[in-house]
């Protein structure tokens, strides 16, 4: 990707609006050379505060009940019993990256780390920074972008950034916050009558959280049976089976 300062608009490439004197909505210009206005500027602060506010918070918030019921959520008895963890607050946490010495696919990275370290590897790219960290973590990545931050509020990217962290700032402040647990991922392993996590005399579906394994990015395992997984396996035989129920 080539710079082109001379060809970035100076309208706010969110496509912000305001209104005129005359009541007629127009473009909101930016200050400088930035490709995002002062508001959008602020916004996108805000939600980088939070997200280095909110990381460290996560391990604490592993457990179900670690966080206040969703006050909208319906009070509905749940079919099945609840998960032992979070596994959203798992997928957040994941610093495989860093594991395996940054040298993963970046498309490949996982968890708020690898979202950040992302854009902060846009940047190292673009402005030709050779020094890479002994350890990639939101202090080192976020570090990157703060170091260059009028460089970074100047190029054609922005708006695609600011989106991911919008999205990265939601999602931990729920993992840490106000709201319900939901489940991502659940074991589609029918177990027998003496398998472990089955009790009864009837085969059940086990429904145990499905972790990502840090070591093998394709693979995962259950946390109640232990069964390891294909990722897509695991994905098709949920898919199947969903469809069998007629709810999906
Ligand atoms: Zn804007
Ligand atoms: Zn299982």
């Amino acid at each position: 990707m080539t710079e082109q300062i001379t060809t970035v608009p100076n309208t706010c490439m969110n496509g912000c609006e305001e209104r005129n004197d005359e009541d007629e909505l127009e473009p909101v210009y930016t200050s400088d050379r930035f490709t995002l206005c002062d508001n959008c500027i602020r916004r996108l602060d805000k939600y980088i505060d939070n997200i280095r506010k909110n990381y460290p918070r996560l391990v604490a918030h592993l457990m179900p009940g670690s966080v206040e019921k969703d006050p909208e959520s319906k009070q509905t008895k749940k079919p099945v019993a609840p998960l032992p963890v979070r596994v959203e607050v798992i997928d957040l946490a994941d610093e495989r990256h860093y594991l395996i010495g940054g040298s993963l696919p970046i498309e490949n990275v996982r968890g708020a780390v690898g979202v950040i370290q992302r854009w902060a590897m846009t940047v190292r790219t673009q402005r030709r920074f050779t020094t890479r960290p002994k350890r990639y973590t939101i202090a080192s990545e976020l570090a990157v972008l703060e170091r260059s931050w009028e460089w970074v509020l100047q190029q054609p990217w922005t708006p695609a950034l600011m989106k991911d962290m919008r999205k990265l700032n939601s999602e931990l402040s729920n993992a840490v916050g106000l709201y319900r647990f939901r489940p991502t991922a659940w074991c589609p392993t029918v177990l027998q009558p003496g398998d472990a996590g089955n009790e009864s005399t009837e085969p059940v579906l086990c429904e145990g959280p499905l972790l990502t394994l840090s070591r093998d990015p394709l693979a995962i395992v259950c946390l109640k049976c232990r069964r390891k997984y294909d990722r897509d396996d695991a994905d098709r035989l949920w898919r199947e089976k969903l469809a069998r129920e007629g709810t999906m």
